[in-house]
Parts: structure tokens; C-alpha cells; sequence
């Protein structure tokens, strides 16, 4: 193992619970609650708080700490609909659900900007845009057709960047152009769900942490729902568990592929260094399918760089060397640069590789944030809530698309490794090809 790339105090953990660490809620569970929600996350969080503004308390129960999930470990880059372009998922379905997804999309960026401009909220909201980075030509090439998409149907600020323009936004020899939205942005993860967290405990709903939800069994007046801090008897019950979803649901846990995604933060490298690499001080993605994402701190000293690093599954202090490799590729002159954090989190992919609300046997259920999810998935809770509350009458279109099974056996997701080899061989032949 290359140690000289860690700092003496590295720590496998997210950098961001430097600032705020996701906690623990204890006490004892009521007897009922008007709505049970699994899982603490930015989805089930929001959905509490949308519950409260529409006068139903909830329980909110995680088997961890209190946004403990991957709402603490993401690069919290806030975006909508550009996985259904960029990542090609809106092929194979029809336009008019593709256009109402942009909407949804667009609608979900909204809420999340208002939300974060709550008083009461912080978010850690910066408004810095985000640069999609084409890693073969051809890429670039598609990027003018995706643009056109989110200016037209999103009303965003989104432009093509050329190869000779690129070096104004980012100095890397390794990509070819970019396509940039301005309207995007990022956020502070764990103080965003520590904030929510909060407000919803304000406010009078209850939060349980290290409360597993084992079972949910239907009778007369709703569920009895039992966890591993007790039992609970719910009016209505939605899990918001995403990628961390278990025996708890199965048939929801047959539709996700679980996945792991890696992150690194280098040591604190000054804010000069930084802005020199990243003159804009962006959110960065590239368009490969195993894709890079990387952007700065919220302080601006360091960098904080994503992948998923391979085949095998893996440990965050060995996924970190191989990622360590990578923002080498990307910034050459990090190549000395040491890391100070390391930390993994699951995810959940569908099918159709688009997010789905919807309910089994009563059980309703917001999942499939497919790796994008901070911006859809707190919107995702809480049209989950209008629906089950009834407030909003017509299903929207992510309970129409058929969420589709995934070949899990066991509750495991066997196949992933193998996607994980399929793709990287994929992205190699892209290069290969395209001669760089
Ligand atoms: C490394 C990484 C980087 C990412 N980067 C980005 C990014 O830059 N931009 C972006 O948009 N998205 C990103 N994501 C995805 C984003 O973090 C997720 O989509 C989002 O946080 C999902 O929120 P959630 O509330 O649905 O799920 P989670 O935050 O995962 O919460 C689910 C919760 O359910 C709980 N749970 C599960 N089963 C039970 C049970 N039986 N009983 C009780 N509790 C249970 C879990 O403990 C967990 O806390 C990233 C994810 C990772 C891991």
C-alpha cells in the first residue's frame, strides 16, 4: 500500500463531518404515528418536513445515525436531468415522459434552492455552475443537443465549451471540451441534512436513530411496523432508503442495484492552488460511464475527488490509491498531493435508470437516485408525502414508469463487479478508438 499518500491524521470518513458530523436521536419511540418514514436521509427528511407542512406528524427511524446514509458522503453537486442526457438514460423512453422528467427535474432544483434559502436552513448553497467534461471527442459532439435541452425545456444557462476554451475554466490535458450550466451548483451535505434534521424535530415531528425497521405488516388501521428500538402502529408508511434499502422491502430491494461509490479529499492545499487548477471553482463531472466527479471544498483548500475505482469491490484506503491515481491523470501536478479522507456510500441504480415513487401492498416507497440524488431525491420525499396524505391526486411520472427488476439474488446485487469491469473496458475502447 502507497502510505505516503495519506496525512498522518487520515481518516476513513467523509471530510464534510469535519463540519458536521451525522447524529444520533434517542428517547423512547411513541406508540403511533400518524406517518412512519425508514430512513433519515435528504428523502425521508424532506418528506417529514413536507408531512408537517401538510399537518401530519412523523416518526422518522434509520438504522444508523441521523443522515448517516449517502446524504453525508456525496459530492453534493446539485444538478437535475442531466443524468437522463448525459448518462443517456432518456433513451427508450417516449419524449413525453422524457419532457416531464425535465420538468420534474427542473422543479426539484427549485425546491432545492428555495429550501436552502430557508431561514433556519443551512446548506452550505453555492451558486458556482458545474462543467460536464467530455472525455472523447464524440462526446463533445452530443454536448450541443443537451444544452439546447436544458435551455429549452429547463430554461437554464447552459453553453458548449470548446477544447481551445477549456483552459480558461479548468487546466487539465485530459478532456476534450465541456458543456457548462451555470444555473447548477452545490452544497454542504451533512450541515444540509443536520439542518433538515433539526427542523423537523422543531417543528414537532420525531427522529429515531440506530432504529432498524425489520418488518411492516398491514392491519385494520394501518401498519404494525417493527424496528430494533420497537414497535410502532402507522397510519401510512413510506420507506426513503435508497440504496441502503434491505429485507425491510423486499420486492423494492429486488428492483436496486446497490452500489458503492468512493471519495477522496486531499489534504488542505491552500485556496490559490486550488483556483489555479479550477478557475471557476466549479462542479466537475466527465462523461464517461465510470465516471469521474471531483470539485473544490466549501472552503476552497482542498479537492474532493469521486469515482467508482473498479472491478472489485473495494475499501475506501484501497479505493483511495486508485483514485489518487486518477486525479493525477486529471491534474498532474497533484500527483504529490496527499489525502486526508477517504469514505464510500451506496447507491441505488433501476432499470431505467430514473428514480420511481410508488407503493406495495399499501407500503409506499421514493428510491432510485441512480447517483444523482441530491436535488431529486428530497423532491422525490415529498411528492411521495402529497401522494400517500392525498393532498396530491394524480400520479406523477415517477410512479407510471415501470420500475423493473434487477437480477439480485439473495438481496445482493451479484452483477455489479461485473457491470462495474464492463464499463471501464467500454471507456477504454472509446478512448482507443478515438485515438487519445
Ligand atoms: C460517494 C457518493 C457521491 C455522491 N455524489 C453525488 C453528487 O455529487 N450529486 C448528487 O446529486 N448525488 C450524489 N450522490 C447520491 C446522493 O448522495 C444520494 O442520491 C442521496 O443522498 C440519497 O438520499 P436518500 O435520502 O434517498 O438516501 P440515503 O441518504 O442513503 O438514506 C437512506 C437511509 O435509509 C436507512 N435505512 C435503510 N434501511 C433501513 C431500515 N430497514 N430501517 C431503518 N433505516 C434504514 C439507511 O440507514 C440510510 O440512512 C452521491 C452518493 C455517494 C455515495
Amino acid at each position: 500500500m502507497r502510505s505516503h499518500i495519506f496525512t498522518d491524521d487520515f481518516r476513513i470518513e467523509p471530510q464534510w463531518w469535519d463540519v458536521a458530523r451525522p447524529a444520533s436521536a434517542g428517547g423512547e419511540l411513541p406508540a403511533r404515528a400518524d406517518l412512519l418514514i425508514v430512513g433519515a436521509g435528504l428523502c425521508g427528511l424532506s418528506a417529514a418536513r413536507r408531512a408537517l407542512d401538510l399537518g401530519a406528524v412523523p416518526v422518522v427511524l434509520d438504522a444508523g445515525a441521523i443522515g448517516g446514509g449517502a446524504s453525508s458522503r456525496s459530492g453534493a453537486m446539485a444538478s437535475s436531468a442531466q443524468k437522463l442526457l448525459i448518462s443517456g438514460a432518456a433513451q427508450g423512453l417516449p419524449t413525453n415522459v422524457v419532457a416531464e422528467l425535465v420538468d420534474q427535474h427542473t422543479m426539484a432544483l427549485d425546491h432545492i434552492r428555495r429550501t436552502a434559502a430557508e431561514a433556519g436552513i443551512d446548506a452550505g448553497y453555492q451558486a458556482s455552475g458545474r462543467l460536464f467534461l467530455a472525455a472523447v471527442p464524440a462526446d463533445l459532439a452530443r454536448f450541443e443537443g443537451h444544452a439546447r435541452i436544458l435551455r429549452e425545456r429547463g430554461g437554464m444557462r447552459a453553453r458548449v465549451i470548446g477544447r481551445t476554451e477549456l483552459s480558461a475554466e479548468i487546466a487539465t490535458p485530459h478532456y476534450h471540451g465541456g458543456l457548462l450550466v451555470e444555473d447548477f451548483g452545490g452544497l454542504h451535505p451533512s450541515l444540509f441534512a443536520a439542518s433538515l434534521a433539526a427542523d423537523v424535530a422543531r417543528r414537532g415531528g420525531v427522529l429515531r436513530s440506530h432504529a432498524r425497521v425489520v418488518s411492516v405488516r398491514r392491519e385494520a388501521a394501518g401498519f404494525r411496523v417493527v424496528s430494533t428500538a420497537g414497535t410502532i402502529l402507522a397510519r401510512q408508511v413510506l420507506f426513503a432508503t435508497n440504496g441502503y434499502t434491505d429485507a425491510a422491502l423486499p420486492p423494492v430491494r429486488r428492483r436496486i442495484a446497490a452500489v458503492g461509490s468512493f471519495m477522496i479529499a486531499t489534504e488542505d492545499m491552500g485556496r490559490d492552488r486550488v483556483k489555479a487548477l479550477m478557475p471557476g471553482l466549479r462542479m466537475y463531472s466527465d462523461t464517461k460511464r465510470s465516471l469521474w466527479f471531483f470539485r473544490p471544498s466549501t472552503d476552497g483548500g482542498r479537492i474532493l475527488f469521486g469515482a467508482r475505482p473498479g472491478i472489485a469491490p473495494s475499501q475506501p484506503r484501497a479505493a483511495a490509491v486508485k483514485l489518487h491515481g486518477f486525479l493525477g491523470t486529471v491534474f498532474p501536478s497533484l500527483r504529490d498531493v496527499r489525502i486526508s479522507h477517504a469514505w464510500t456510500g451506496t447507491i441505488a441504480m433501476t432499470r431505467r435508470h430514473v428514480q420511481h415513487i410508488g407503493q406495495y401492498d399499501g407500503i409506499w416507497f421514493a428510491v432510485g437516485c441512480n447517483g444523482s440524488g441530491v436535488v431529486i431525491m428530497p423532491w422525490l420525499g415529498r411528492l411521495a408525502v402529497e401522494r400517500l396524505l392525498g393532498h396530491r391526486t394524480a400520479p406523477t411520472v415517477f410512479e407510471r414508469i415501470d420500475f423493473g427488476r434487477m437480477p439480485n439474488l439473495a438481496g445482493t446485487s451479484w452483477y455489479v463487479p461485473f457491470a462495474a469491469g464492463a464499463f471501464a473496458l467500454g471507456d477504454w475502447l472509446d478512448r482507443k478508438r478515438a485515438g487519445v
